[in-house]
């Protein structure tokens, strides 16, 4: 039995057969010499793993209609196409014929015309992506390399591998998908809270001795206690799974009648039954972003409108935060056409995105929000702009929502203006609160970014995951800073950041003055009940006690962390 250690992330538990995903493997083996090569053999194999690369487009074409819609399927009858491409393919026959192994004609030929559409502009260099994406296929068929479809796992999968992206994730199916481990990555890194999302149990940032793990060996990964157990014993295995937990219905308040949302944080629809049998009263956060990830162009209005319809009547008596579009950082958009940025947390993410001019994206985006707002569950919408840092931003985006909702009504078009809030992620941001405060109905505080930016630590890079300690005494001094500069405004402050879903931070978050806190669906039991034992007087003197203390060790003996 092996038993290693990492960062518990999603805090619940799975067990099953280890599946490992390594995207980047497809090393070319070396020339053989000349006159070793069988032209004939060479151009059988390539037939053969064009067959197989056609039959795996087809599938995927397949789960895309399915999963997204036909259009966006589109893109792989485009990647069936090249295989059968007669420039393409004769190149590579020719190069066969002169004694070319089948894997190096392919890799060659594909390169010259990557470079072609390389050298091309906008949308003709992205289709350098779908060729490569081609030829990852071919040369997997051809050197017998099985790349796992992260889309179309068998039940009861554990899924290793070094990182997996947001996209990779948000792709996972959480009824075959047993649990996730892996070798790099932090608490909040965007991968993590989408597995967290989903409730697939996930340890992240395990280190090198995961790649130990054989694939197809039973394993346990409890993200609970942050550990990966290869064979575990049967008294292990009988652990893990699925505790039908009670849910919690309707609201609760404090000891002393202070009532609290709980609110649960969604990045797509399939998290929204989930959260509302979880007994979220709401939803405090949907990342809009991912109706914009892996797919060729940005989402219609319709689709759009859809979407934030779709939530609406999943909580028709609650309140719904949808957060305009935030992309950038980790999260790329390649049909946005933006250019590469050295440092990209601290380049065009959220409204500023927004804002600079990408044709009508941000106001198709609004237009949708106001009219799902005039929807029969309409009046529970709020929208809230992404990594504001300054007061013009908010003015500019509030100005924008003017002009669009004086747009619709010169169509005739019902809409509703929401409820408007920013998140407040930035030290600019909690600097500014009180500006912010005034102009808005309600603020939500980011914590994965702002401790990203108060303390300069990654969210992503675990080396750093010490400094990125939103229990650092700056980070809550940040907090009480953001909730104090709304007291007498009408602005009510929430926190969308993961650290409002830490039960252990509970009477912390209620000591600080927050009206609601938005999490993993996962959590919401456990936060509610730590909400019903808080006594809102004990909870300030805590939070008190926690802001005047000079180091997060501190902070950690005040909370009884340590
Ligand atoms: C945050 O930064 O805390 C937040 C909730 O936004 P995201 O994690 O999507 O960046
Ligand atoms: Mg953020």
């Amino acid at each position: 039995m092996t038993d290693l250690s990492g960062v518990g992330s999603t805090p619940l538990s799975g067990v099953g057969t280890a599946r490992w995903y390594r995207p980047g493997t497809l090393e070319l083996p070396d020339r053989p010499d000349p006159g070793s090569v069988d032209p004939e053999a060479e151009r059988a194999r390539f037939e053969e793993a064009r067959d197989e690369a056609r039959a795996g487009i087809e599938r995927a074409r397949e789960q895309a209609a399915d999963r997204v819609g036909e259009d966006e399927a589109a893109v792989f009858e485009a990647h069936a196409q090249f295989l059968d491409d007669p420039q393409l393919v004769g190149d590579i026959e020719d190069a066969i014929a002169e004694e070319t192994t089948a894997e190096h004609a392919v890799a060659d030929r594909f390169a010259d015309a990557i470079e072609q559409f390389e050298a091309m502009d906008g949308r003709m260099a992205e289709r350098a992506d779908d060729l490569r994406d081609v030829r990852d296929r071919l040369l997997r068929a051809l050197l017998d390399v099985d790349i796992i479809d992260l889309a179309d796992l068998p039940a009861g999968t554990v899924l290793l591998a070094e990182r997996l992206t947001p996209s990779d994730t948000a792709g996972l199916d959480p009824d075959a998908v047993a649990a996730v481990a892996t070798v790099t990555g932090g608490r909040t890194s965007h991968a993590a809270i989408i597995a967290r999302s989903l409730a697939i149990p996930a340890v992240v940032g395990v280190g090198e001795a995961l790649h130990d793990v054989p694939e197809g060996a039973a394993v346990l990964v409890d993200g609970e206690a942050g550990r990966v157990v290869v064979d575990p014993t049967d008294d292990q295995r009988a652990g893990a799974g699925g505790v039908d937990a009670p849910v919690v219905e309707g609201r609760v308040s404090t000891a002393d009648g202070r009532e609290i949302e709980v609110a649960a944080n969604v990045g797509s629809r399939a998290e929204l039954d989930p959260a509302s049998a979880r007994g979220a009263d709401g939803v405090g956060l949907f990342r809009t972003e991912f109706l914009f990830l892996d797919r060729e162009g940005p989402p219609d209005e319709d689709e759009q409108y859809e979407a934030v319809t779709a939530a609406l009547s999943a909580f028709p008596d609650d309140r719904v935060v949808v957060r305009t579009l935030d992309v950038g950082g980790d999260k790329s958009v390649p049909y946005f056409d933006t250019p590469e940025e050295t440092n990209p947390f601290l380049g065009q993410r959220g409204i500023r995105l927004s804002l600079a001019a990408h044709g009508n994206l941000f106001e198709t985006q609004l237009r949708a929000l106001l009219r799902a707002g005039a929807g029969e569950d309409g009046d529970g919408l709020a929208v809230m702009f992404p990594l504001v840092s300054q007061v013009e931003e908010v003015e500019a985006a509030l100005a924008r929502v003017e002009s669009v909702a004086a747009g619709l009504a010169s169509e005739g078009v019902d809409h509703a203006v929401p409820q408007m809030g920013a998140m407040v992620e930035t030290p600019a941001a909690t600097d500014v609160a009180d500006a912010l405060a005034e102009r808005l109905d309600f603020l939500s505080i980011g914590t994965n970014d702002l401790t990203q930016y108060v303390m300069a630590a990654d969210r992503e890079n675990d080396a750093v995951a010490d400094c990125h300690d939103p229990l650092h005494p700056a980070v809550l001094r940040a907090i009480d800073r953001t909730v104090s500069a709304a007291e007498g405004t009408d602005a009510w402050v929430g926190m969308c950041g993961e650290m409002a879903g830490d039960p252990a931070l509970t009477e912390l978050l209620v000591g600080l003055g927050l009206d609601e806190l938005s999490m993993s669906a996962v959590t919401v039991l456990a936060v509610k009940e730590r909400v019903t034992g808080t006594d809102t007087a004990e909870a300030r003197e805590l939070a008190d006690a926690a802001l005047a203390c000079e180091t997060r060790e501190e902070v950690r003996v005040v909370l009884g962390l340590e």
